[in-house]
């Protein structure tokens, strides 16, 4: 199908972008690498009479080190996120997370507010930014506003951003001390096909001692999920009986439903499969 025709608006500065969307509100949306906008245009699903083009505002595709962490502006594409010396360093978790996404012809277009602001419920990103405590910076009508990014995803494509909000950048902070983390992904039809579910896990430990576990999924919710209430792993090792509790605080935290990638069933399965190993693959690194 062809495209409908719509006005391409280029501002010049987040303000003037956040006044257009204002302006005109349900008829216009922002376009940052357009690999989905494009598609759904094309598609008919949506349209939008206005596109306020992200691209034509400086200063949104760097990534800045910064004493507590990196912060990593909306624009900068997942290719870049992928190859970054800095990333890969400090975030390797971060780094595989983007680098498992899709093609190197979309890693190539596509931003990270992009990802984030599309809120597909199978996103790969978000389980290893989740796990890290990573904030967003939002700017709006209002000014800026900063949230946790567990905040912004509100629903299967539903966020936080208000009317003429735009995502600025997302923060991420640095790794807890002797920690490691890890991104698995299981792709249930081809290898570069969305993810059925993602998990992003992260021990830190102490003098050999386990003093933290995160647990962080994709695909397994309408949203990604934050797992709470791991505390009790402090001091633990992960024998039989402390995983089987992980994984039941696991199996009462996710509400996984059907798709083309598998049942509820199968993907509470699943996880159950994807965590155990994420947590083996970071002990046998310790
Ligand atoms: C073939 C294909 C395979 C894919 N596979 C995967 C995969 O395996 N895993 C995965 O995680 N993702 C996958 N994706 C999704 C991909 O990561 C998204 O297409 C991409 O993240 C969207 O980024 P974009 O910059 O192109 O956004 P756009 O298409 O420009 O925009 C997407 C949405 O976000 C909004 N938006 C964009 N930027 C901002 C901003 N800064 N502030 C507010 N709103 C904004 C737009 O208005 C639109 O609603 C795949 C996409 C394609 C096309």
């Amino acid at each position: 199908m062809t495209i409908r025709s719509f006005d391409l608006l280029q501002p010049r500065s987040l303000a003037e972008a956040s006044d257009l969307l204002l302006k005109h509100r349900d008829e216009a949306r922002p376009i940052a690498g357009g690999t989905t906008l494009v598609i759904l245009m094309k598609q008919r699903a949506v349209h939008y009479p206005y596109l306020v083009d992200l691209q034509s505002i400086p200063g949104l595709n760097r990534i800045a080190k910064e004493v507590d962490g990196i912060r990593i502006g909306a624009l900068v594409t997942h290719r870049t996120v992928e190859l970054s010396r800095l990333v890969r360093n400090s975030f390797p978790v971060v780094a595989e997370a983007f680098s498992t996404i899709g093609n190197v012809r979309v890693r190539e277009t596509a931003s990270v507010g992009g990802n984030l602001a599309h809120a597909d419920y199978r996103l790969d990103p978000p389980p290893a930014l989740l796990l890290l405590k990573s904030e967003v910076t939002l700017f709006g009508p209002g000014g800026s506003r900063v949230i946790p990014l567990k905040d912004f995803f509100t629903g299967m494509y539903e966020t936080a951003l208000e009317a003429g909000e735009i995502l600025v950048d997302v923060k991420i902070p640095n790794m807890p001390t002797g920690s490691k983390a890890v991104y698995l992904r299981h792709s249930a039809l081809s290898a570069n096909d969305w993810p059925c579910l993602g998990v992003a896990a992260l021990v830190s430990k102490e003098n050999g001692r386990v003093r933290e576990l995160r647990l962080a999924l994709s695909g397994l919710a309408a949203t990604p999920v934050s797992v709470d209430g791991l505390e009790f792993v402090r001091d633990c090792s992960f024998d039989d009986s402390v995983l089987d509790r992980i994984l039941g605080i696991v199996d009462e935290q996710i509400a996984p439903f059907y798709d083309l990638r598998g049942s509820e069933w199968y993907k509470r399965r699943m996880a159950r499969v994807f965590v155990r190993r994420a947590i083996a693959q970071l002990e046998s690194q310790a």
